[in-house]
């Protein structure tokens, strides 16, 4: 075949194209790393947050943030079943390292703790805090100065508890935060007890959901969470959404969590929690994958004691259960330390 000049310039342009898709370019070594960006930053630049802020705000005035749906004027001074006043109340923020350790890292998971609550369980270990509402009241401004502060200090993400009587006001602060460098992971610390049109105003916003399941027995949820009957229906929808929305949990290089969801369920005596459907249904409707943490810190607070059924902390031999009952129906991606506590535990009865 005869080689023309045609041949020669159209071999060249193809080479040099080949070397600059090519993983093995002469420049590789000077590639800068591409930037991990939080969904909300994503909304951001498509211009939609300020949008979404908008419509969560005109929830204030007939609120049905959450399944209570109290109705209420919070703009104008109503309160709800949360018993929350429109501006957020703040009982604490720090760098926090009792959560799951892909949330801790080094530096800690940067912690706000909102007062009120939407659920109000009789076992609650935060009391004070939730049933009570006790804290500081702190403006939308102040709120991003303080998720800031947090990831300044190292946090490796922003850990919002108890957000969902305050959602509107943490999308006004993160935006905020964002035009000020904000640039670390949102994780939404929820009681699960969610709306699913309302969860869908956090599309793109949210980076990792963290729902506890606390029951799957409507009677159990009415009697020890102030008559939520339609809890295990309601979250049992939320999740299936949060999932929907930021899928399996994902770790960075450094094995710190950057988008997914954490479904966390605590053991509870006398199979109060329902663990056996709770792993069935995660099973059998999420992917296998799905990072569930079966808790065994359940201790007896505030109102339990009334409640004999409620009124001891659970045995090894509960917590065994929970945990074989997981691995029994296939979940491969359980909360390592729960994983090791069970094996700690099955280690000590086997000597
Ligand atoms: S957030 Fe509070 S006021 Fe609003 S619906 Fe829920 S419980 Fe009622």
């Amino acid at each position: 075949m005869k080689f023309t000049r045609r041949h020669f310039l159209k071999n060249s342009l193809f080479l040099g194209g080949a070397l600059l898709l090519s993983p093995i370019s002469p420049h590789a070594g000077q590639r800068k790393e591409i930037r991990w960006i939080p969904a909300y930053e994503k909304l951001e630049m498509e211009g939609k947050l300020v949008q979404r802020i908008k419509q969560a705000y005109a929830i204030f005035e007939n609120c049905h943030l959450c399944p209570r749906r109290c109705g209420v004027n919070r703009q104008r001074g109503e309160k709800g079943f949360c018993r929350a006043p429109v501006k957020p109340v703040i009982f604490s923020h720090h760098p926090h390292f009792g959560e799951e350790m892909s949330l801790v890292g080094e530096k800690g998971s940067g912690t706000i703790f909102f007062s009120n609550c939407n659920l109000r369980c009789v076992f609650c270990q935060n009391w004070p805090i939730s049933h009570e509402g006790r804290g500081k009241e702190i403006g939308d401004e102040e709120l991003a100065d303080m998720m800031l502060h947090l990831q300044k200090m190292g946090c490796h993400n922003i850990n919002l508890v108890t957000p969902t009587h305050v959602m509107p006001n943490i999308l006004c602060a993160i935006r905020t935060a964002l035009k000020k460098g904000l640039h670390i992971p949102l994780v939404y610390n929820t009681s699960g007890y969610e709306r699913f049109e309302v969860l869908k105003l956090l599309d793109g916003i949210v980076d990792i959901y963290l729902p506890d399941m606390k029951y799957m027995d409507a009677e159990k949820a009415a009697k020890y969470s102030a008559g939520a009957c339609d809890y295990p229906e309601v979250t049992r929808k939320a999740i299936v959404e949060m999932h929907r929305q930021v899928g399996v949990l994902k770790l960075d290089k450094q094995g710190i969590a950057i988008r997914g969801v954490i479904i966390r369920h605590l053991v509870m005596p006398n199979r109060v929690a329902g663990t056996e459907k709770l792993v069935k249904w995660v099973a059998e409707t999420l992917p296998k994958s799905t990072y569930v943490n079966i808790m065994a810190q359940y201790r007896v607070e505030y109102k339990a004691y009334d409640h004999p059924e409620i009124a001891r902390g659970i045995t090894a031999q509960e917590f065994l259960e929970a945990v074989d009952l997981a691995e029994k129906y296939g979940l491969i991606n359980l909360d390592p330390q729960s994983v090791a506590l069970r094996n700690f535990y099955r280690h000590r009865r086997s000597n």
